[in-house]
């Protein structure tokens, strides 16, 4: 709602050329939340803390000094407070950047897995997976905001829903209708980007770590969130983030053949 009341105070102050300010104003906004997230909204929900002493911290110091990331950025999440499903993600930039792990993962997992998983969110990391999205999403978002000030700036959508000249409300109807489609496209587009990226990041752990691990892991994870194991291949085209289990771990195996 504020970064919304923002884009109509620059459409009123800047004109036509609003979209650059509103386009700059929310890549700040979101460079900023991809740095703090953690840090300013995580802890409203859920207590993060560092990776506690003992043999997981070991095998994980073991793992980290050999591709060189830095252990105090790996943290563990309560996630158990309200959801049984085991995950781990990679999160932030620069010298915010963390791995998170959820207890659940760390209760389900055998030692060897957690940290095979691990090396796949530091996967993502050294393949510059969360930068390169970062630069996508600011580029997606210049571009969404020049075609929505097409629209608004444009009469004839705003006269199709009954105005009398360009309005900036209707204007953002008109848009939000005519951008349904374009997102589908720009989604199967992402998606397609994404699954290459979790390959990469399987085939990094797989090298650096170990695949059998990795793979007895990722079958507990796909377990407990109840993932489907044959999807249709045009709704995994379109829909999946992550390729499906099997085909992740065919992969991973033929990395080690
Ligand atoms: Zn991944």
């Amino acid at each position: 709602g504020v970064l919304l009341a923002l884009v109509v105070w620059f459409y009123t102050w800047a004109g036509t050329y609003f979209w650059l300010y509103a386009w700059g104003a929310v890549t700040l906004f979101s460079v900023f939340m991809a740095m703090f997230y953690s840090q300013l909204i995580v802890p409203l929900f859920n207590k993060q803390t560092p990776l506690q002493e003992g043999a997981l911290r070991d095998k994980i110091q073991a793992f980290a000094g050999k591709v060189g990331f830095k252990l105090d950025n790996i943290y563990v999440i309560d996630g158990s407070k309200r959801s049984t499903k085991a995950n781990a993600y990679f999160t932030g930039l620069g010298p915010k950047k963390r791995v998170v792990l959820y207890d659940t993962l760390i209760d389900e997992l055998t030692e060897e897995e957690i940290v095979a998983v691990l090396a796949h969110e530091v996967g993502h990391y050294k393949k510059r997976h969360t930068l390169r999205s970062m630069v996508v999403s600011v580029i997606q978002m210049g571009v969404l905001f020049w075609l929505f000030s097409l629209c608004v700036n444009n009469a004839a959508l705003s006269e199709a829903l009954g105005g009398d000249r360009a309005y900036f409300q209707l204007g953002l109807i008109a848009f939000a209708i005519l951008y349904s489609p374009v997102n589908l496209i720009l989604g199967v587009g992402m998606n397609v980007w994404s699954r290459s990226n979790e390959y990469e990041a399987d085939a990094f752990a797989a090298r650096y770590y170990e695949g059998g691990y990795l793979v007895s892991g990722l079958k507990k994870i796909s377990v407990k969130s109840l993932s489907n194991l044959t999807p249709h291949p045009l709704y995994e085209y379109i829909y999946y983030s992550h390729p499906s289990l099997l085909k992740r771990i065919d992969a991973i195996k033929r990395i080690h053949e």
